[in-house]
């Protein structure tokens, strides 16, 4: 039986990615089937409750604001609306609903007490409920909690080494003090990392050491592929290679053998081939939806047609954990304490980030 370990170090986790592939997809795929059912894959559905316009300079997102690219911001949508989202996405075989809102940080105040509220009413539809708002504080961690949030999505994104090379505006360990914040409450973690931004492989090894040293280790960590978006720093990166993806999936199964390991952003450009060797890799969740926040992503009915070729069933919900209770925001024990997260904010630029900012300026300038 595999065990779980901490102490991986990059130089171990190299040698496993660079292992021959058959060899790599057959210790992949045996550790995989002694933690999981290899047949069954969680299904979660992407909402982005609020778009663009992101303080934030992250080179790979087309929601900074300081880039230009041709999303269309939306300011927070109502728990109505969501609630329509959600009961659409049960009804295509989601068992997961994740809220994405392009915020730097959480503040309390009316935005956030929707949230909560959003929050309880998901898990009132015996969904799960995941949310990614940016950083957040321990008494907001403790406010999800009791909403009913089953899991918070907070990216490491690539190694320590490497954010300096694609965030300018906060550091790594901010990142891992939200993680901290969260793990002091019984909400899980989804936490994982995007290839194809042009770091190397120490970096992608570098990232899987600093997630396994995690205690516990996040219980989701989803694998993107980037997506090259116009207009951001990295638009002109090279196509993520699907053998890329495959040594990922598994690498990060064999590191974390308990993880649920998602199949993230960049499957629109993987083959059903490619994606079924991912899956037997040990990848055993995706999004669903036709679109990751911005980004597109397979429309729901050719992922339901790609389970039925390979036999795969979705995953129900609270099948790794009990559903948790929500309490009423009139009976919630925690007040808003109204404190803002600290960060560190390195005190450097990124030139590639800096470029695509004064590009995005001459084209209004232009217009
Ligand atoms: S990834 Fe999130 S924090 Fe970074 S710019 Fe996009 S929305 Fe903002």
């Amino acid at each position: 039986m595999s065990v779980i370990r901490h102490d991986w170090t990059k130089e171990e986790i190299l040698d496993i990615y660079n292992k021959p592939m058959m060899d790599l997809l057959y210790e992949a795929a045996s550790i995989h089937r002694e933690h999981h059912d290899p047949n069954t894959v969680q299904v979660s559905t992407l909402l982005s409750i609020k778009t663009g316009g992101c303080p934030e300079d992250c080179g790979y997102c087309p929601q900074a604001a300081r880039y230009h690219t041709d999303i269309e911001g939306n300011d927070l949508m109502s728990v109505q609306q969501v609630k329509a989202q959600a009961l659409r996405a049960k009804s295509s075989g989601s068992s997961r609903v994740c809220m994405g809102a392009a915020w730097r940080n959480v503040k309390d105040g009316p935005e956030f007490e929707s949230v909560l509220e959003m929050v309880r009413t998901i898990n009132k539809l015996d969904m799960e409920v995941c949310c990614t708002l940016g950083m957040i504080t321990e008494n907001q961690a403790q406010r999800l909690a009791e909403a009913g949030l089953y899991a918070y999505n907070h990216n490491l994104d690539t190694s320590e080494e490497y954010y300096k090379e694609v965030i300018s505006t906060r550091g790594y360990e901010d990142r891992l003090k939200t993680i901290d914040n969260v793990r002091k409450t019984n909400v899980t973690v989804c936490s994982g990392g995007i290839i194809g931004m042009g770091e190397n492989v120490e970096d992608r090894a570098g990232m899987l050491v600093a997630l396994s040293k995690l205690s516990p280790q996040p219980e989701s960590v989803p694998i993107n592929a980037l997506v090259a978006v116009e207009g951001t720093p990295m638009e002109d990166e090279k196509p993520v290679a699907i053998w890329d993806m495959i040594r990922m999936v598994a690498t990060t199964r064999i590191v974390m053998p308990k993880t649920q390991v998602r199949l993230s952003a960049g499957r629109t450009e993987m083959s059903r081939e490619g994606q079924a060797m991912c899956f037997f890799a040990g990848a055993n969740s995706i999004f669903a939806g036709d679109k990751l926040l911005t980004t597109p992503n397979p429309d729901v009915n050719e992922d339901m047609e790609m389970f039925s070729l390979l036999g795969l069933i979705p995953q129900k919900p609270f099948v790794k954990k009990a559903q948790p209770e929500t309490v009423e925001s009139a009976d919630s024990k925690f007040e808003s304490m109204g404190e803002k997260p600290k960060w560190s904010r390195p005190d450097h630029t990124i030139e590639r980030n800096e470029s695509a900012k004064n590009n995005a300026k001459k084209a209004v300038a232009d217009k």
